[in-house]
Order: C-alpha cells, then sequence, then structure tokens
C-alpha cells in the first residue's frame, strides 16, 4: 500500500509540472547520487537552425542540398527537420522520394536518391577518417562555437558538411546550479562530437561530459555511473535516449520529448521543465525524512 506522505508528494509533483509514475520514484530521487542528461533537447533546445553549408568542388550546392534534403524528409530527428526547412528556402526543386531509406538511431540516415547511394550523419557514421579530412581541408572552426557538423557521403566520397547551431535552453544553468547544490554530480551524454560537446557542457555548468555517444553508449555510462554513485537518473527526449533512461535508477523524460521516451521513463517533466528535477529532490527528501 501506497504511504500518505508518498501520495501527498506525487500530487504536489503534479501540481508542479512532474509526474511519477510510482511512489518508489519519488523515493528514489530523494537519494540520488547523480545525473546524466542528453545535450540535444534536453540541455538544449533541440531546435537547431542550419548555419554554413559547405560542399565539395564539383557539386552544385542546388543539387547536393536536394538529395540530402529528400532523405532527411523521412527522418524525424531534429537535425533532419531543420535541414529540411533550411533546404526548401534554397532550393526550387521539389524534393524526391528515397528508395531503401533507414534512420539509425545516434548515427544518421542512408537511402538512395535515384541510383546515388548516400548517407547523412556523423563523422564515424560516413567514416571517421573521410570526413576529418574534408573537415580540415576547409580549416573550420565550427565545432568549437557548440555547432554540430552533419556529414554527407555519395558513393564518391565526402560531398558536403552541414552545421548547425541549437541553443541551451534559458533554464539549463539553473537546473544544473541546482542539483549540484544537492550535492549531485551532473554529466552530459552527447552523441555529439567533443569540440561541440564541450561547448555546450561549459555553458550548461555542467560537471563533466562524454561526446560521441551511440545508445549503447549512453547505457553502459549509466552502468559505470552507478557503479560508482549508486542511485542515478537520466535525462532524455529521444528515441536514442530510451536504453538509458530504462537502464538508470530513475528514468527523467521529457514532456516534448518522443513517445518511446514518454513511455520508457519513470517520471516525466511535463513542459520541459528542468529546474523541476532539483525541486523534486527536495520534495523527496523531505518526504523521505517523513516516512522513516
Ligand atoms: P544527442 O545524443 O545529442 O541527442 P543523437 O544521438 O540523436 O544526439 O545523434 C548523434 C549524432 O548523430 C548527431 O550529432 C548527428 O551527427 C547524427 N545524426 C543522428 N540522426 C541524424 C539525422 N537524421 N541526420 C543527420 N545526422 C544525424
Ligand atoms: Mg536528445
Amino acid at each position: 500500500s501506497i504511504m500518505p506522505a508518498t501520495l501527498s508528494a506525487i500530487s504536489n509533483g503534479a501540481r508542479r509540472g512532474i509526474l511519477f509514475k510510482g511512489g518508489v520514484h519519488l523515493e528514489n530521487l530523494g537519494n540520488l547520487q547523480a545525473i546524466a542528461l542528453d545535450k540535444t533537447g534536453t540541455l538544449t533546445k533541440g531546435k537547431p537552425e542550419v548555419t554554413d553549408v559547405v560542399i565539395r568542388e564539383n557539386l552544385q550546392e542546388e543539387d547536393f542540398l536536394l538529395r540530402v534534403a529528400s532523405i532527411e524528409n523521412y527522418s524525424n530527428h531534429p537535425l533532419a527537420t531543420a535541414i529540411v526547412r533550411y533546404a526548401k528556402s534554397r532550393i526550387t526543386k521539389e524534393l524526391v522520394k528515397p528508395t531503401d531509406m533507414e534512420d539509425i538511431s545516434g548515427n544518421g540516415v542512408q537511402a538512395y536518391v535515384g541510383n546515388e547511394f548516400w548517407q547523412v550523419g556523423r563523422a564515424s557514421f560516413v567514416g571517421r577518417d573521410k570526413a576529418e579530412q574534408f573537415q580540415n581541408g576547409i580549416a573550420l572552426s565550427l565545432a568549437n562555437e557548440g555547432k554540430t557538423i552533419v556529414f554527407a557521403k555519395d558513393e564518391h566520397g565526402i560531398a558536403g558538411i552541414i552545421t548547425l547551431k541549437d541553443v541551451v535552453r534559458e533554464e539549463t544553468v539553473k537546473a544544473i546550479e541546482a542539483l549540484k547544490k544537492e550535492g549531485i554530480y551532473t554529466v552530459m551524454l552527447t552523441g555529439d562530437g567533443e569540440k561541440t560537446a564541450r561547448a555546450i557542457a561549459i555553458e550548461s555548468h555542467i560537471d563533466a561530459y562524454i561526446a560521441e555517444c551511440l545508445p549503447e553508449t549512453k547505457v553502459d555510462e549509466i552502468k559505470k555511473l552507478k557503479e560508482q554513485f549508486g542511485t542515478v537518473a537520466m535525462v532524455g527526449d529521444g528515441i536514442n535516449d530510451a536504453p538509458a533512461l530504462a537502464t538508470a535508477s530513475v528514468g527523467i523524460a521529457m514532456g516534448e520529448g518522443t513517445d518511446v521516451a514518454l513511455e520508457t521513463a519513470d517520471v516525466v517533466l511535463m513542459k520541459n521543465n528542468l529546474p523541476r528535477i532539483a525541486e523534486a529532490v527536495k520534495l523527496s527528501k523531505k518526504m523521505n525524512r517523513i516516512i522513516k
């Protein structure tokens, strides 16, 4: 049976926009030692915008954008949405329907446009060496500014890159500082590259970060944190975060996140309100004292 103090804390939470799918999660939050947070869509708004497009010499920008956007049009990833929106504003031709489209979570997308095979995504997805060679060739310092670089590859190699900039949520620093004040170790997990990750981590005031995470790397990092700290929460919004949400002692989903994240999580933050996490921790500590 559920304790009156737990019930009252759950309804108190609901009023403040934090939904608990059971009393045990509230109790666990009161014992929280460490918290991992996803970057895109969690610490940041997850609404990136295209800032630069750089393409291989023998290509036309219009042809490049048409192919990349035609494929991204079938992905729900925030980067895909931004790329399609940008491409539509720059090209006059209609997007085409690709074939054999695959959306590979945490990596990118691939498909045939006509008989050309294209891959669009992170450096390791299109081949790290070639990707870095291309990037170095144009001496970009883009990732240092917290921009994400998406690589596009056709059958001849890297065809071009698209850089995107996402912004840190206004309430992120406040939320992270409040968690630290409760003695909780904070760490950012992201599929994005090292330099971009560092820039966003610094801006967020977070204790630590791990870049280039695949969905399964996020799971491994949660397991390590549990061994090291005990009770560990994970906060995320994407399909790619679902395995890590399930592995954490407490999985917390952003209210505007994907269905899979919302279903997997133990706790849901309505209105994406990050500062509510530290408030819930305080509430839970108080509740745990009453129960004991
Ligand atoms: P995060 O962990 O920051 O939320 P993801 O795991 O969703 O990021 O994605 C990791 C990386 O994979 C992105 O930074 C991007 O380079 C690449 N990626 C994933 N999906 C796509 C896509 N649809 N289009 C382009 N790149 C993608
Ligand atoms: Mg995300």
